[in-house]
């Protein structure tokens, strides 16, 4: 039986949220912007999922929320947009060396508008160096970007404490949740966020929609401009379907989320318990500031796709090996890099992230899987115990 335990990649939709969504794509279909009663109700589903996913971060108001197109999207808003709105302000942008793809390229991209992109050292943990932010960020700096939580590494990240530094010279926070959502209860008021994005498929729901929390007040402007959906900063005809399945995603996360890590955690704990006890392993991240759904290692003289292939041909387990935007060009992980693991230690990390098809009974499988697929890459290897 095949054990999927790849879930930071990908979820399924949960089938009580195709089920709530699935009417808005053939009988509820109405343009949310039309005026009549098909409209009308098609508008009502759209801005219920807003109060929802405004109800799962402890947003002002639901009119907080915009629906993107997804985590890119949010992210490309969040960073160009709050930069280029800001620039009277300074031409300063900020990001841990840790971030997602979808925050570091807008971020280097504005260099090309004469933003001046500097990244933030983190820890051998991966947490983020408040000296060093304190020492770099300036009133020039229109926005500082930090993740809540590492989705490679399982990190989590002490935002209250970014927050408080960041604002301490009057700039933004934003904040990449998409590796957190669903897993520790965010709060936006109280951690003093005034960005933060979000994805649907991290939490069961469709893909192709995520939501940026914009704090009342906080100037930022569209990457795409066209109609006034979205107040204008996500213009295009709303994706009903897509919208309703993350406002139910959003709905069933605030209600199952306690029990549901508290239930991943035990399975996350016992899986690193077992994991290293195998030899030349060493756990990647803080072991105390971690996702409770995220498990992740390196392995001594093996390469993480060989592993990754390995564990789903001979043992049906899917796993992944870092980001899965930069897997498939088999450098190592800026994420690995920046915690200061040499190159090829990089290349032998394995991630587990858990979700909803995973029990407490699958560990020992996938323990003895993980130990054999390490003693044949490793019996094969030229460079383990050489
Ligand atoms: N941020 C983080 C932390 C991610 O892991 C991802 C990828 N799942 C994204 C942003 C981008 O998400 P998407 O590919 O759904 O736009």
């Amino acid at each position: 039986m095949a054990i999927y335990m790849d879930y930071q990649s990908a979820t399924p939709v949960d089938p009580r949220i195709a089920q709530f969504a699935s009417p808005y794509l053939t009988q509820g279909f109405g343009n949310p912007s039309s005026l009549h009663s098909v409209g009308l109700a098609a508008r009502g589903a759209v801005e219920d999922a807003r109060a929802m996913v405004a109800t799962l971060i402890h947003a002002e108001d639901p009119g907080t929320i915009i629906f993107t197109a997804g985590a890119t999207e949010a992210n490309n808003i969040a960073i160009r947009g709050t930069a280029q709105r800001n620039f009277s302000k300074g031409k300063k942008v900020l990001a841990s060396a840790i971030e997602h793809i979808s925050v570091i390229n807008p971020m280097k991209d504005l260099k090309k508008a004469g933003f001046d992109f500097a990244t933030i050292p983190v820890d051998h943990e991966g947490i983020v160096n408040l000296s060093a932010l304190e020492g770099m960020v300036t009133k020039e700096t229109v926005l500082t970007s930090v993740m809540y939580a590492n989705s490679e590494i399982g990190t989590v990240e002490p935002v209250k404490e970014v927050s408080d530094v960041v604002h301490s010279k009057g700039n933004y926070l934003h904040v990449d949740a998409v590796a957190a959502e669903g897993k520790l209860d965010i709060d936006v008021q109280r951690d003093g966020i005034d960005l933060l994005t979000l994805s649907s498929n991290d939490i069961y729901g469709p893909r192709g929609v995520g939501a940026l929390y914009i704090k009342p007040g906080i100037r930022t402007q569209p990457v795409l401009v066209g109609g006034g959906q979205e107040r204008g900063f996500r213009p295009g005809t709303e994706d009903l379907y897509a919208i309703a399945g993350m406002g139910e995603a959003a709905h069933l996360a605030s209600n199952e989320m306690q029990s549901e890590q508290d239930r991943l955690r035990a399975m996350r704990d016992a899986l690193i318990g077992v994991i290293l006890k195998i030899n030349d392993s060493r756990l990647t991240g803080s072991r105390d500031r971690r996702l409770p759904t995220q498990a992740s290692f390196i392995f001594k003289g093996i390469e993480g796709e060989s592993i990754l292939l390995t564990m789903d041909a001979m043992f049906g387990i899917q796993v992944s090996t870092g980001s899965a935007c930069s897997s498939k060009t088999l450098e190592p992980s800026h994420v690995l890099l920046a915690i200061g693991l040499k190159h090829e230690e990089a290349h032998g990390s394995m991630v587990l992230t858990l979700g909803k098809g995973n029990t407490l009974e699958q560990v020992p499988a996938v323990a003895n899987a993980v130990k054999q697929t390490v003693d044949r890459l490793r019996a094969l290897s030229p460079l383990y115990g050489k």
